[in-house]
């Protein structure tokens, strides 16, 4: 665990919007909070608030309205929040959809690392020409926003502009690869790492 200290300070700034975010949707909707492989989740409660159907914002987790069918989870930073029944208890191997999820985790601190290095550069830029004012926040919003920049909207973006035939976001080579990974996960259960 600590050698992933440094990790977490590239990944600070999306952790704490992140964890937030989750022990808001857990205290409101959400059951069985726990630290699972550097990850703070919950899981939405059955027939809670973003799962039900009704009109909107009822049900804004919800992936079908028609059939009910909500996502099956979502991943930010270090944190996650699941439909129910996704996670698999803690003494058990993760179910694919976890894997699946903890790969988004994966490139997630990927993407923040990369992000840090280059707000660091930025910032050493800044003060070199004494840019004082735009040293203060400049480099704090690319940190902050630069590794969801780079996985998800670059991802979109680029599937977008390539016309893929699975849609941006299926099409996505952050989906892709994790979409992968779950389903090697489903053929051999217990023998798939993130
Ligand atoms: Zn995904």
């Amino acid at each position: 665990m600590l050698r992933r200290i440094p990790i977490y300070v590239a990944t600070l700034p999306v952790d704490l919007f992140a964890w937030l975010l989750v022990l808001t949707i857990h205290l409101l909707h959400g059951q069985g909070l726990r630290w699972r492989d550097g990850v703070l989740s919950t899981e939405l409660k059955p027939g809670s608030f973003p799962i039900r159907r009704g009109t909107w914002p009822v049900g804004w987790y919800l992936y079908d309205r028609a059939s009910g069918r909500p996502w099956g989870g979502t991943s930010i930073g270090h944190a996650m929040f699941h439909s129910p029944g996704q996670r698999a208890p803690l003494d058990q191997p993760l179910t694919p959809h976890e894997v699946h999820e903890h790969h988004h985790v994966r490139q997630a601190e990927a993407a923040q690392i990369a992000a840090f290095l280059i707000a660091f550069l930025v910032l050493v830029t800044l003060l070199a020409l004494e840019a004082w004012i735009t040293a203060a926040w400049l480099p704090l919003v690319i940190w902050s926003l630069g590794g969801n920049l780079a996985v998800s909207a670059g991802g979109w973006i680029a599937a977008a502009i390539r016309g893929d035939r699975r849609g941006f976001y299926r099409g996505s080579a952050h989906e892709v690869g994790a979409y992968a990974v779950g389903d090697l996960a489903a053929l051999r259960p217990g023998q798939v790492e993130p």
